[in-house]
């Protein structure tokens, strides 16, 4: 019986672990969930799984749920209770499905305690790559990715070594402005970006999915997770995203993992990982698809993956300065502040007014986390418009 931790309980990547762990009681036992203030939804996740303990960030939210709440759970709040959360006794296996630059502390904190991680929060690994893969290493803790492309990859690449990989293929879905001209998306709204062709997930990732800045995450993240070069991380557009990812070897070779647009089935994987268990999911029925279609991403429109590979290979805390501006702008943007075309805007000025440091520090990280969403809001203030 493997004891999880699901941070970001609440979220679309938290529920569906859930949905999992429900669906094999005799395999995983939940010890903490940790959540931001959704008090709602995590006072009826602990009737259902019973943890030792339960987090909201949020101290307003925990108190007002540790006021109603009657039963033996735990209710703890804030930084510390999630970092509790994190690096719980008894938890073998830490899913990390928080959004954001807050994924990175209690990531970095879990793999000190020498957790497992299955890891869904891909800014940790964009801002903080290096840090964290090389405590992973220190501490023999493993990353197994939750993200549908990764896991495609690590599917692709079971019983092949690291060397005879030419290079990675990342599939993108090209979101729901695919074909769009930048003049096509200057009027778009904050309900186009969120209505995601293929995929249902929260409103953060799928921004990131419509601006192209969700692939360039993933290109980061998979430089980490597989020790690949940028030079052999290639990205392609597949609008039908049944192809999930790619291998190719030095030999040609390709191998693909397909399947239907489900997250229960890359979560599932990175829990009982190098097993498969079986799984109710929908299979794939290709009587059913006409076509696997595939396209270059367009940069010229989409220009956030541009950026990405340049902060990737750049590195030290550029990565980490693309990951703040995009999260500063997605969060303008959500509040109607700024519109679409202004998110990419905002990052490539951030990315090419950031002094790099090379090799950071977590403080570094922190400074240059700070540094970018301050930069950000004094952009956002000046007189430039971003409409
Ligand atoms: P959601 O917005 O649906 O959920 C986010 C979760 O994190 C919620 O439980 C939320 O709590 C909690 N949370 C938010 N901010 C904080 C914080 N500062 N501290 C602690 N908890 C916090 O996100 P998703 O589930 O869509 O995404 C989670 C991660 O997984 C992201 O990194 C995303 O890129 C990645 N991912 C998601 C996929 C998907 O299909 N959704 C696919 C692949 C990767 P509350 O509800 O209380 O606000």
């Amino acid at each position: 019986m493997q004891s999880l931790a699901v941070l970001g309980s609440t979220g679309s990547i938290g529920t569906q672990t859930l949905d999992v762990v429900a669906a094999n009681r005799d395999k995983f036992k939940v010890c903490a969930l940790a959540a931001y203030r959704n008090d709602q939804l995590l006072e009826e996740q602990i009737k259902v799984f019973s943890p030792a303990i339960a987090v909201l960030m949020d101290k307003n939210a925990a108190d007002r749920l540790a006021r109603r709440y009657r039963g033996s759970t735990r209710i703890l709040s804030g930084e510390e209770g999630l970092l509790e959360a994190a690096t719980y006794e008894q938890a073998q296996t830490i899913v990390t499905a928080l959004v954001g630059f807050a994924g990175v502390a209690p990531t970095l904190a879990a793999v000190d305690a020498g957790k497992n991680i299955a890891l869904a929060n891909k800014e940790t690994l964009v801002a903080a790559g290096e840090l964290v893969t090389e405590a992973a290493r220190k501490k023999s803790v493993r990353i197994l990715p939750i993200d549908s492309e990764h896991s495609a990859l690590l599917q692709c690449l079971q019983g092949e070594k690291i060397q005879s990989v030419k290079r990675l293929i990342l599939t993108a879905s090209g979101g729901p402005f695919r074909g769009r001209t930048v003049d096509q998306l200057k009027n778009v709204t904050i309900e186009d970006c969120l209505r995601h062709p293929n995929w249902s997930m929260g409103k953060k990732i799928t921004v990131d999915s419509a601006t192209l800045a969700n692939k360039g995450l993933e290109v980061i993240e998979a430089k980490w997770l597989y020790g690949m070069d940028y030079s052999q991380i290639d990205v392609v557009v597949h609008p039908q995203s049944i192809i999930h990812s790619m291998v190719e070897f030095i030999d040609g070779a390709i191998m693909a993992q397909m399947g239907m647009p489900d997250m229960r089935l890359p979560i599932q994987y990175a829990l009982t990982y190098p097993e498969r268990i079986d799984a109710q999911f929908s299979t794939l029925d290709f009587n059913k698809i006409s076509a696997l279609t595939f396209e270059a991403p367009d940069l010229v429109a989409f220009p956030a993956l541009k950026y990405a590979y340049h902060a990737g290979r750049v590195g030290g805390t550029l990565p980490c300065v693309f990951n703040a501006a995009n999260e500063v702008a997605v969060d303008a943007f959500l509040q109607g502040k700024i519109g679409y075309l202004a998110i990419s805007e905002l990052i490539s000025e951030a990315v090419y007014h950031h002094e790099v440091i090379l090799h950071p520090t977590l403080t570094d990280l922190n400074d240059a986390d700070d540094w970018a969403r301050n930069y950000i809001r004094e952009v956002l203030k000046s007189e430039k418009i971003f409409v």
